[in-house]
């Protein structure tokens, strides 16, 4: 049989564009259908431009505390509409930067939404059909709405970069990544924050004791954070001003409402039907460690497969998808002990395992290290907050099992000692590696 391409990508986002990449360099005719931006949710709106707004939030700070360092700053004030022209400029710049990655290895771009009529066949908006070998379903996922009365007054993530101007107040929906990131990124603009978060605890998946320090340097910053907040509707008044409404746990006036509560996979209209491909009961494509459905010719990468929803894991199954498939080079992907970060103020990141997991696996064998201590830039500028880095190892021979850390620069830290835990070392090795010193850094030398 003769098809038009050896692989058709549906998403040019972080895992479809890097698998066109290598597949084309192992010899495949590759195409990519895009609906929306080349980049997809990372590049065009998510971590690169998240990460910006991070940084022009951390003046907010250090404008503050530029007094105590001799420096006087008179009139400072923010101009929101620069930072996100700014921002969004250098979004479309990297935009391009990644469309001339498909053209210099000659991957054919479609600008338009495709979906997937057969096992070896899609259909682009135009009508035109084209037929694959092979079938990369690469779409990412979606920002989650809540089923609530009034949820279409509330925006997303998709649309906060894009802000006209900032909203005196914004209430917070959710208590994971994006809503920690955010309530840390507005509040240094000046907006009144709300988190409302429906449990009783933030980032689970991150170890407890590393989050509540979060917690309380984000209420002592002046974020309202209400847990157990059950939100139930959202209302608009007359003013254009919003009530958020939480059940027996009141209401709220606001004027921005931001969902931050998942986001699921987009597959929703895709045509899987069509060929067959299963999913699971959040729709996402069920693969297997060689992210192929059930479909033979169809495979799936990112958050489609909602395994684990990040940028590099992404990257990593869709090259390790084309190594397999047109380099003749069979490999899966290893997610253990990846590191991580929350790009809160100040932000957090961990790898391998927390407390209450190692415990869970290991029982008394495992022992706690921690060092509290205050930044010397915070001991200069007055600040209170103080960093606390935690290391749990395993067995007598204290191999280091996990690792989390909340502090400035945390997550810049936390990527070298991943190395470290990756490579299954142990609390003496730390010990051993002489203190760089005076850093932040050495404090995961002088554990105690
Ligand atoms: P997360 O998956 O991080 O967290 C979702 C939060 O929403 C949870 O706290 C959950 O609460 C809550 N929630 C879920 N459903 C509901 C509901 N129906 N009503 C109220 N609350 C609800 O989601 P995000 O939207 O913040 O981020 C999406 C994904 O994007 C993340 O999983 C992450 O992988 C990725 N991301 C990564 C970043 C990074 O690496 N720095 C930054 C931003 C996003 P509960 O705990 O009670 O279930």
């Amino acid at each position: 049989m003769s098809f038009d391409f050896d692989l058709f990508i549906i998403g040019a986002g972080s895992g479809g564009v890097r698998a066109s990449r290598i597949a084309a360099s192992h010899g495949a005719k590759v195409a990519v259908a895009e609906e929306h931006r080349v980049g997809g949710t990372c590049v065009i709106r998510g971590c690169v431009p998240k990460k910006m707004l991070v940084y022009g939030a951390h003046f907010a700070e250090d404008v503050h505390d530029a007094a105590r360092f001799g420096w006087d700053i008179q009139g400072a004030s923010f101009n929101w509409p620069r930072l996100r022209d700014v921002v969004l400029d250098d979004v479309t710049r990297l935009e391009g930067l990644y469309t001339q990655t498909l053209n210099n290895n000659h991957v054919t771009l479609f600008p338009e939404r495709a979906t997937i009529s057969g096992p070896h066949e899609v259909t682009l908006t135009s009508g035109k059909t084209v037929t694959a070998k092979v079938i990369l379903v690469a779409v990412g996922g979606w920002p989650t709405i809540p089923n609530v009365p009034g949820a279409e007054y509330g925006i997303t993530s998709n649309e906060v970069f894009h802000l006209d101007a900032l909203p005196k107040r914004a209430v917070i929906a959710g208590a994971g990544y994006i809503a920690n990131e955010f309530a840390g990124i507005l509040h240094a603009f000046g907006v009144e924050v709300t988190l409302v978060t429906r449990g009783d605890r933030m980032l689970r998946g991150y170890d407890t004791e590393i989050v509540d320090r979060l917690v309380a340097m984000t209420t002592a910053k002046g974020v309202d954070v209400r847990f157990d907040f059950p939100l139930q509707g959202i209302a608009k008044q007359e003013d254009n001003s919003l009530i958020v409404d939480g059940g027996d746990q009141g209401q709220i006036e606001t004027d921005m409402v931001l969902f931050a509560i998942g986001r699921s996979p987009k597959t929703q209209g895709l045509g899987l039907e069509h060929a067959g491909v299963a999913v699971d009961k959040s729709g996402a494509i069920i693969v297997d460690a060689h992210n192929r459905s059930n479909v033979a010719s169809i495979y799936a990468v990112g958050d489609v497969t909602n395994r684990v929803q990040l940028t590099p894991v992404a990257i990593r199954e869709g090259h390790a998808f084309a190594d397999t498939v047109f380099g003749n080079n069979p490999r899966t992907v290893d997610y253990d002990a990846i590191p991580t970060a929350v790009f809160s103020s100040p932000p957090l990141a961990g790898v391998g395992l927390t407390e209450e997991d190692a415990r869970a696996q290991y029982g008394d064998g495992i022992k706690i290290y921690k060092s509290d201590f205050r930044p010397m830039k915070n001991v200069v500028s007055g600040r209170q907050e103080r960093g606390l880095y935690k290391m749990i190892t395993a067995g007598p021979d204290e191999q280091v099992v996990g690792l989390h850390l909340i502090g400035p620069d945390s997550s810049e830290i936390l990527q070298a000692a991943a190395i470290a835990v990756k490579a299954g070392l142990n609390k003496q090795a730390f010990d051993d590696t002489m203190a760089l010193h005076p850093s932040m850094a050495e404090e995961l030398v002088l554990m105690k």
